[in-house]
């Protein structure tokens, strides 16, 4: 455990800021808070809104993270009205919240945290809340309390393990007045506390007590090996991948069933230590070491093994089965320990364990998908220290089920924004990298999904992954080069793609290529490169992608980048109309095989769309210029004169169609046309 202090870091600094830095460098350390866990308070002096100066409370806004907080992350409350309720006999949370919000200092300010009242009892000026893996190890064992008090002696009062709210806080502040001498409190299962007179000495006792318990933990394992060392077989790192993307979409639908979810797949050595030990499975059966771990990972984890890690199919089986029967058991848990109305939650697992080829986590996006594996690599940690120490005590299953019901959590769910029309859906996009495809991935991210951007332009798609990413989060986008006619190149990019998302909800097939030139002068070299990208490539793709939504069982929707040039063709465009109609005909066939699964296939038909366009290349503008006899410059315009409602046609016009035929807007459509030509009588079909 680090010392992040230096006096030299904070020159100058007032209370505020010296706060946020506090709160900065304890969020550096993942080992004391992940992910917006943990929280620190000052109790200082400030003016109000009328000029008089009272005391204040400034603490961590609810789910703020700290290694990126501001001063803005830090809600004022008046402290004499805080102090007011310690005679209550009890409150729920919502009378707590609703009470800490009309003692705010601003009111924009953020909601202060729930564990806000802990902070204010204690009288300390500063103080440092963690949820530190060390500390928790310690708590989560059989003999904790001996081991408490042998390592902090009366440095630290003990608190029995409550769920976080009123009586925690005022029970909190009573073990600290009965022992004035006493620089913190452990929380069972659950964390530290720590204060000071300053935030320096909040931190620096803070990390000098997990320093004496991650020593102790150091000691009890003599350097052996965690989880007693790897019992099962480890495939090699490739053939984990194979396996991996060989389960992953149908473990995805499995797990789907109530809420769509994206997968995140794991193979970090510390996940394979945990997976691949004699222990795992029990360990992971045991339960949950606290409650900052349960909302992100429910109460407990999946256990999927078989034999061979290699086995697919005895995998598939194991994995449709055992999905099956935790959402059944978790049923069963719920009506046990349920107390009043409150409906089951999605019953499918967040973090599925199988030894040999990893960890997948789920969640809504990838963002949550990748807390849940974060959150979970702590509970592991977590679960190894208090190995070590003898044997892992998890909370118990009443326990679990009032953090997962937790009803100041149900109703935080109440309060999110309503989901985008493509939240939780993954898209793969060809010829991603500019035009047509580029607008298509744009609207997609836009409407909340994962995109892959593929293209035989590998530094063009990762630039508009890079856009997405930037735009929209870690993990939303990924490139991957694609030569749609190279059969090895698209299985690489969809087993990328099972790897990162787990599945597959929509396929925008739209590279294309358009060669010019009268059928009597081309050369067949041409007419076969034309054929090879906008028929074989087409086919390629689709069945890589039915493949995996078949093997998903969700449905899914196809998109095909068709042309005006299938129903209306043009002089010296034969390569081009004749390949576009194998296309067409292709989408319509995989309407036909694939309706029974709920797959959707349909086309768009644009004409004259020039922006962005790889298409419209120098050469094809002068062509299609000669065959209409009009100047190079005319061009555009003489399309735009060309069709009904004499409008140019963009690329955001098709991505707007793409739209409504990948989401639930369309579905009952299938094996259908729609043209975005601005309207062309000579291509009406008849
Ligand atoms: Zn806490």
């Amino acid at each position: 455990m680090e010392n992040r202090w230096s006096d030299d870091d904070v020159v100058g600094m007032d209370d505020l800021d010296l706060l946020v830095h506090q709160s900065q460098i304890i969020g550096q350390d993942p080992s004391l808070v992940v992910w917006g866990g943990g929280n620190t308070s000052l109790k200082t002096q400030e003016r109000d809104f009328r000029g008089r100066e009272i005391k204040v409370l400034r603490i961590k806004a609810s789910g703020a993270d700290m290694k990126a907080a501001q001063r803005l992350h830090f809600p004022g409350l008046r402290l004499d009205d805080l102090h007011l309720l310690f005679i209550k006999e009890d409150m729920s949370d919502e009378e707590v919240l609703s009470y800490l919000a009309r003692c705010l200092m601003g009111p924009d300010s953020p909601r202060p945290s729930i564990e806000t009242l802990l902070h204010a009892f204690l009288p300390h000026k500063s103080v440092v809340h963690t949820h530190a893996d060390a500390i928790l190890a310690l708590t989560n064992t059989r003999r904790s309390q001996d081991l408490l008090k042998s390592l902090y002696g009366r440095d630290v009062a003990v608190v029995g393990y409550q769920r976080p709210g009123f009586l925690l806080a005022k029970e909190a502040a009573r073990r600290a007045m009965t022992n004035p001498m006493g620089s913190g409190l452990v929380l069972m299962n659950h964390g530290l506390v720590t204060w000071g007179a300053t935030p320096k000495q909040a931190y620096e006792t803070h990390i000098e007590m997990v320093r004496r318990a991650e020593e102790l933990l150091s000691n009890r394992s003599m350097g052996r090996p965690l989880f007693g060392g790897m019992k099962q077989r480890l495939p090699e790192s490739e053939h984990r991948h194979r396996v991996a993307a060989a389960l992953a979409p149908t473990l995805r639908g499995a797990v789907s069933r109530q809420q769509i979810v994206v997968l995140r797949y794991d193979d970090s050595p510390e996940v394979l230590e945990f997976v691949n030990s004699g222990v795992g499975r029990d360990l992971c059966a045991a339960g949950p070491a606290t409650a900052d771990h349960i909302l992100h990972t429910k109460p407990r984890a999946l256990w999927l093994s078989a034999e061979d890690p290699e086995d697919v199919p005895a995998l598939l089986a194991a994995l449709r089965q055992g999905v099956e029967q935790y959402a059944k058991e978790y049923a069963a848990w719920y009506r046990e320990h349920r107390t009043g109305q409150e409906p089951m939650l999605d019953p499918y697992p967040r973090v599925i364990l199988v030894p040999g080829v990893g960890m997948w986590t789920t969640g809504r996006d990838a963002h949550y998908a990748r807390t849940s594996a974060d959150v979970y690599r702590h509970t592991v940690a977590v679960m190894g220290g208090a190995y070590a120490l003898g044997d892992y005590v998890s909370l118990s299953p009443q326990d679990a089920f009032d953090v997962e019901y937790w009803p100041s959590e149900l109703y935080k769910l109440t309060l999110a924004p309503p989901e985008r029309e493509l939240a939780r859906r993954v898209a793969l996009i060809t010829g991603g990298a500019r035009g047509i495809g580029r607008a298509i991935a744009r609207r997609f991210a836009a409407e909340g999904a994962h995109v892959v951007v593929t293209d035989i332009d590998l530094e063009g798609a990762r630039l508009v992954a890079e856009e997405l990413t930037v735009g929209y989060g870690e993990g939303r986008a990924l490139a991957c080069p694609m030569d749609v006619t190279d059969e090895q190149a698209v299985a690489d990019a969809f087993r990328q793609t099972r790897l990162a998302f787990g599945g597959l909800d929509v396929l925008v097939s739209n590279a294309g290529v358009a060669p010019v030139g009268a059928l009597h002068e081309l050369p067949p070299s041409e007419w076969r490169r034309a054929m090879e990208v906008n028929a074989t490539g087409h086919f390629l793709v689709a069945q890589h992608a039915v493949k995996l939504m078949r093997e998903q069982g969700m449905g899914g929707s196809i998109v095909f980048i068709g042309t005006k040039n299938v129903p209306a063709p043009g002089a010296e465009f034969g390569a081009y109309s004749a390949s576009k109609a194998a296309e067409t005909q292709l989408a319509r066939v995989l309407a036909i095989e694939n309706g029974e699964f709920g797959i959707r296939c349909n086309i768009i038909n644009p004409d004259a769309v020039f922006r962005d366009s790889s298409l419209w290349s120098p050469e094809v503008r002068e062509q299609r210029a000669r065959a209409h006899g009009i100047p190079v410059e005319e061009l555009e315009e003489f399309y735009r004169q060309r069709n009904l409602l004499r409008q140019r046609v963009t690329p955001e016009d098709v991505a707007e169609v793409a739209l409504f035929f990948a989401s639930a807007r369309s579905s009952k459509t299938t094996g259908a046309v729609l043209a975005v030509d601005g309207g062309l009588r000579d291509a009406f079909p008849r």
